[in-house]
């Protein structure tokens, strides 16, 4: 017993003070190793640690990206759409060779507000219809939705472009672009702290949108996008709408790869199934206790998952603002709509993708089709707010074959006004990239406010940075195609 307990602070002390660690491997985790090692060579002589705490069944990378597996096809679980101005992802995926597949556009949405349809877009028409068909089909359906919504989309699209050209300027060089140390100076540069302040419908009405667009286009997209109603904050609501626009992708055989690409591209030591139990400051570096019981001596670490609902002891204590994170049930279904709960009498008049009027006696936000097998045999995938019992899931299926459900912490339960936590959390040289999420809950945010916690810790560890740095939205070639 005594050899045992001189042994293990020698043998499990394993690395070096000069390492940066890392807390997470998700998309902000994963980017921070990535914009680390492309800024410097000189990272003090030490390397990259990242840390992931998952458990057995998913052994991987990816934090909030991952896949299901449903009759043997893998379907996205955790963040699916990727914006076409997602600069960062769109370069990740690019660097790492990543083929991207495009989200069908002409989806047959119908708003269901508890006992019937209030809403439904036009029918597309069948897979190898003519160009000429698929055309005329789009423009039938601006018409439809126009007919319904008048100018309100006109002036949604607006706010959604305006809030997306002020996002673009986080893609500016280093010369036009300051290193930010908190969350609160990074949205005012960018004109985009405002929108924090006030909820997404006070934000609309402001905009000249009426009341019927606001509460069913507008907030079945919020209800599919954050799980929340259209009293989010209103950037976090902004970046929900701008996930309804066309020429979404994600990436072939699964997001998750941008995680797993961008540590092995940063050349980090992955540290999986091994979880941070405690941060301690020991004067000059960090020391991190693992559920290995292992311990790691970092001279910076950066924490990029939200602390909200994990436990990891910091001394000295930190302080963070109180978030409650909104948890959404994502529940895989391969099986059959049951019509008769629709008031429907046919399958065929189900609309593709059901989103939801905010109506607390809806037990669901959005019921999506992944996968047609047959017209009698269909992969779903169900958002919810709650967990959806067998006796509620058989009222809503005549038929599951299979059934898969997972209960994500899944982003922030956004109220604005937001308040955010520091970005810095000690005055030192610990960092809390996921502070950022209180904007807004994205891949693309992941990786932006990864960059800027990237560049201040480098500068305030005094390493030197490059002197120019182009992402894309000032270089010309890549604006045309944004
Ligand atoms: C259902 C759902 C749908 C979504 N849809 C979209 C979408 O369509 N498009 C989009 O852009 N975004 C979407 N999002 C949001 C997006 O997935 C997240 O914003 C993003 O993936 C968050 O990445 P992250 O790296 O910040 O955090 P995470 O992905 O949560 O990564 C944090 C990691 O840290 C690990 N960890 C936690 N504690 C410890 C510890 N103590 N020690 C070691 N490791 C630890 C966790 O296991 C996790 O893997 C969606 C999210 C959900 C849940």
């Amino acid at each position: 017993m005594l050899r045992r307990l001189l042994l293990v602070p020698l043998l499990l002390h394993a690395a070096a003070a000069g390492d940066i660690c890392i807390v997470g491997s998700g998309i902000s985790g994963s980017s921070t190793a990535f914009f680390l090692s492309n800024y410097t060579t000189v990272l003090s002589g030490g390397q990259l640690r990242v840390f992931e705490r998952r458990a057995k069944r998913r052994r991987r990378a990816g934090g909030r990206l991952a896949t299901v597996t449903v009759a043997g096809d893998d379907f996205e679980a955790g963040g699916s759409i990727i914006h076409p101005r997602n600069l960062h992802v769109r370069r990740f995926a690019d660097l790492l060779g990543l083929a991207a597949k495009t989200n069908g556009d002409d989806d047959w949405l119908g708003i269901w507000d508890g006992s019937r349809f209030v809403f439904q877009t036009l029918r597309p028409p069948p897979p190898g219809a003519s160009w000429l068909r698929r055309k005329l089909h789009a423009l039938l359906n601006t018409l439809h939705l126009l007919k319904r919504y008048g100018l309100s989309l006109v002036k949604m699209d607006r706010f959604v472009q305006d809030m997306l050209q002020r996002f673009l300027l986080y893609y500016n060089g280093f010369e036009s672009r300051p290193v930010f140390d908190s969350v609160e100076e990074m949205l005012k540069w960018s004109g985009l702290y405002d929108l924090t302040r006030r909820t997404l419908e006070e934000e609309l009405v402001d905009a000249g949108l009426n009341s019927q667009t606001i509460s069913e286009l507008v907030t079945v997209i919020t209800r599919i996008n954050y799980g929340q109603s259209a009293s989010i904050s209103g950037l976090a609501g902004a970046v929900s709408l701008a996930g309804s626009e066309s020429g979404l992708w994600a990436v072939k055989g699964g997001n998750w790869q941008l995680a797993a690409g961008l540590l092995k591209a940063a050349n980090a030591t992955l540290h999986l199934q091994e979880g941070i139990d405690s941060i301690h400051y020991a004067g000059d570096h960090y020391v991190l206790k693992s559920n290995k019981g292992h311990e790691y001596d970092c001279e910076a670490t950066v924490v990029a998952t939200p602390l909200d609902e994990v436990n990891i002891t910091f001394s000295p204590a930190i302080s963070i603002s109180p978030r409650k994170m909104q948890h959404t049930h994502a529940t895989f279904v391969r099986g059959l709509l049951n019509p008769k709960y629709f008031g429907l009498s046919s399958v065929s008049d189900i609309p593709e993708l059901i989103g939801t009027m905010e109506v607390p006696e809806i037990p669901f936000s959005s019921i999506s089709i992944l996968k047609k097998y047959s017209e009698q045999d269909m992969t779903y995938k169900v958002f919810s707010r709650k967990k959806l019992n067998d006796s509620l899931l058989d009222d809503i299926f005549s038929r599951r074959k299979e059934t898969i459900r997972i209960n994500w912490p899944a982003y922030p339960h956004y109220e604005a006004p937001e308040v955010f936590s520091p970005l810095i959390l000690d005055g030192k040289q610990l960092y809390y990239v996921n502070t950022f999420e209180s904007a807004a809950s994205a891949m693309e945010t992941g990786a932006v406010a990864a960059e800027n916690v990237a560049r201040l810790l480098l500068a305030r560890l005094r390493l030197p940075l490059p002197s120019r740095l182009h992402l894309g939205a000032d270089d010309p070639d890549q604006r045309a195609d944004l």
